[in-house]
C-alpha cells in the first residue's frame, strides 16, 4: 500500500451529434475526403458570420440535465484567441465564464476496471461548456495536412472537479459520462472517431494534505489507455517524491507501445488566451420553461435503468450493469424480458452468449439476426422443458449464424428433450448394466460417481433426456 492518495480531475470534449455545424450549416459528418464540408465561415473568411446552431446548444442543456447540473438562463459565447494551423480564425469561440451547464454530478459504483470494488461516490460536474471543434492535423514525413472539415463541429467541454482518487475511479466516471450521453443521443462518444476525447489531470498527496502539483496528460485514445496511464503515472510521481524530488507542473503525453508518460511542455509555455465576450453572437437566453420542456424530453438515465432491472426483473446488480452499459443492449434486454416467465434467464443468455458471439463476429446487436423476440422463443422453451440448457446451445448457435426461429431449429433437428420416464428408463439401465465397477463404487459410498452416469445417460440419449429426471430415475434405482 502506498502512503499517497492520488487525485484525479478530467477534462472529456465530447462532440456533440447534430446535421450541421456549429455556427454554419455545412454538414457535421465524419470520414468524408478532408475539406469537402467546408464553407466561407468554418474555414474564417474576413467579414463572415456566425449563426447559432441551436439544436447543439438544447442538446449541451440535455447534457447537463442529465448530469445534474444548473442550467443558465443567461449565457454567453467568448473569444479564446491562440494562433496554431487548426483554427483559421485564430481565435476559437467557446464560453468562458458564462458556461451553460454548471455543478453537476455523476455517480460511480460497483466493480472497477481492475476488478476491485470501488466506493459508491458522487464526481463532481463542475461545468459543460459549449465550443466549436477544431481542424484535424496529420502529420506526415515533411509536411503536415490540415482536414478542416471537423472544424466548426459543435463540442461539449466537460470539466469534473478533482474528485476522482484512482484510476479505476476515473475509468468508470468516463464509462458512466459516455453512456449519459448515448442514452440521452447527444453523442455517440466514438473514441475511434475523435467524438470522445479526455485531458487527464492527477497530483499526489498525502491523504488530508493541500493538492499537490498537478500534471496534465494527453494523447490518451481509449479508456484502457486512460487507466494505464493514471496507474503509470502516480507510480512515477511517488518514486520522484519518495527519491526526495519535486514535481513540477507540466504536460505530459502517452506512448501507449512503452506504456510510460513523457514529457511533453512545462508550464512557463502556458497560453494566455486572451477571452472576451464574442462580439458577432448575442447572449443566449433560456427560460425556465425552455429548460423544463427539455428536462421532460430525457429518457432515463443508465442508472435509474439498471436499478429498474434488479427491481423488476430480479437481476443481480452486476448483471444489470453489464444490461445497461449500452443503451442498444438494454433495450433489446427490456423487449425480450417482458416475453419470457423469467427475465433472469434471458439475461444469462444475453450475457454470457449474445454478447460474446456479436463481438466476436463484430456485429452490433442491432444488426443481429436474434431478435429479443426470438430470443425470448428460445428462453421459453427452457422454461417449459422442451429442450435442456445444453441442446439450447446448439440451437443458439444455428440461430446466430442462419436467423431462423428456436422452435424451427428444435423441430427440423428432432431437438426436443425427452421427459417420458420409460424412455430415459430404459438408458439408466443400459447405463448401469454396462459399467459394474461404478456401480460397485457408489454403492460403497462413492456418490460422486453418479455425475459419471449422468454423462453416460445423456450420451446415450444424445443429449436430450431431461437431465433433472436422469438424476431422479439414476439415484432410485443405484439406492435400490
Ligand atoms: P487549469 O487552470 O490549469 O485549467 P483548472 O483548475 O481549471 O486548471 O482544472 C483543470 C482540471 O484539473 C479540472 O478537471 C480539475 O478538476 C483538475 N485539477 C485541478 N487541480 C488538480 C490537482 N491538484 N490534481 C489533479 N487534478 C486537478
Ligand atoms: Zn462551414
Ligand atoms: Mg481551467
Amino acid at each position: 500500500m502506498s502512503k499517497y492518495e492520488a487525485v484525479i480531475g478530467l477534462e472529456v470534449h465530447i462532440q456533440v451529434r447534430t446535421e450541421t455545424k456549429m455556427f454554419c450549416s455545412c454538414p457535421n459528418k465524419y470520414g468524408e475526403p478532408p475539406n469537402t464540408l467546408v464553407c466561407p465561415v468554418c474555414m474564417g473568411y474576413p467579414g463572415v458570420l456566425p449563426t447559432p446552431n441551436k439544436e447543439a446548444i438544447m442538446r449541451t442543456v440535455a447534457a447537463g440535465v442529465m448530469c445534474s447540473c444548473q442550467i443558465a438562463e443567461f449565457s454567453k459565447f467568448d473569444r479564446k484567441s491562440y494562433f496554431y494551423p487548426d483554427m483559421p480564425k485564430n481565435y476559437q469561440i467557446s464560453q468562458y465564464d458564462l458556461p451553460f451547464c454548471t455543478n453537476g454530478r455523476i455517480h460511480i459504483y460497483g466493480k472497477g476496471f481492475s476488478g476491485k470494488d470501488m466506493a459508491d461516490k458522487y464526481i463532481g460536474l463542475t461545468r459543460i461548456h459549449l465550443e466549436e471543434d477544431v481542424a484535424k492535423l496529420t502529420h506526415f514525413a515533411n509536411c503536415s495536412g490540415v482536414d478542416y472539415n471537423r472544424a466548426g463541429v459543435p463540442l461539449m467541454e466537460c470539466v469534473s472537479e478533482p474528485d476522482m482518487r484512482t484510476a479505476d475511479e476515473a475509468y468508470a466516471y468516463l464509462t458512466a459520462l459516455k453512456q449519459i450521453m448515448q442514452y440521452a443521443g447527444i453523442s455517440d462518444c466514438d473514441m475511434e472517431k475523435g467524438q470522445m476525447r479526455c485531458d487527464v489531470n492527477v497530483s499526489i498527496r498525502l491523504p488530508g494534505a493541500e493538492f499537490g502539483t498537478k500534471i496534465e496528460i494527453k494523447n490518451l485514445n481509449s479508456f484502457r489507455s486512460i487507466h494505464r496511464s493514471l496507474e503509470y503515472e502516480i507510480w512515477r510521481q511517488e518514486k520522484v517524491l519518495e527519491a526526495g524530488g519535486k514535481l513540477t507542473q507540466e504536460t505530459r503525453g502517452w506512448n501507449d507501445d512503452s506504456g510510460e508518460t513523457y514529457l511533453m511542455r512545462s508550464k512557463e509555455n502556458a497560453h494566455d488566451y486572451r477571452y472576451f465576450p464574442e462580439p458577432d453572437l448575442m447572449p443566449v437566453t433560456l427560460t425556465k420553461e425552455q429548460i423544463e420542456e427539455i428536462r421532460l424530453k430525457l429518457p432515463e438515465l443508465p442508472e435509474a435503468t439498471r436499478d429498474r432491472f434488479v427491481r423488476d426483473y430480479d437481476l443481480t446488480p452486476y448483471d444489470a450493469h453489464v444490461l445497461t452499459l449500452e443503451k442498444t443492449v438494454s433495450e433489446y434486454f427490456d423487449k425480450g424480458a417482458k416475453l419470457v416467465k423469467t427475465p433472469k434467464i434471458m439475461a444469462n443468455w444475453i450475457i454470457s452468449e449474445l454478447l460474446r458471439e456479436l463481438a466476436k463476429s463484430e456485429t452490433s446487436i442491432s444488426e443481429c439476426r436474434i431478435t429479443p423476440e426470438k430470443l425470448a422463443g428460445l428462453v421459453k422453451l427452457i422454461e417449459d422443458n422442451t429442450i435442456s440448457g445444453k441442446i439450447a446451445k446448439d440451437v443458439f448457435v444455428e440461430m446466430f449464424n442462419l436467423g431462423k426461429d428456436a422452435r424451427t431449429v428444435v423441430d427440423e433437428k428432432g431437438l426436443v428433450q425427452v421427459t417420458d420416464s420409460s424412455a430415459i428408463d430404459a438408458f439408466v439401465t443400459q447405463a448401469i448394466e454396462m459399467n459394474p465397477a461404478q456401480v460397485e463404487q457408489y454403492r460403497s459410498g462413492k456418490t460422486m460417481v453418479l455425475q459419471f452416469f449422468v454423462g453416460q445417460v445423456m450420451k446415450l440419449s444424445k443429449g436430450k433426456a431431461n437431465p433433472q429426471l436422469v438424476v431422479e430415475l439414476l439415484k432410485s434405482k443405484l439406492d435400490s
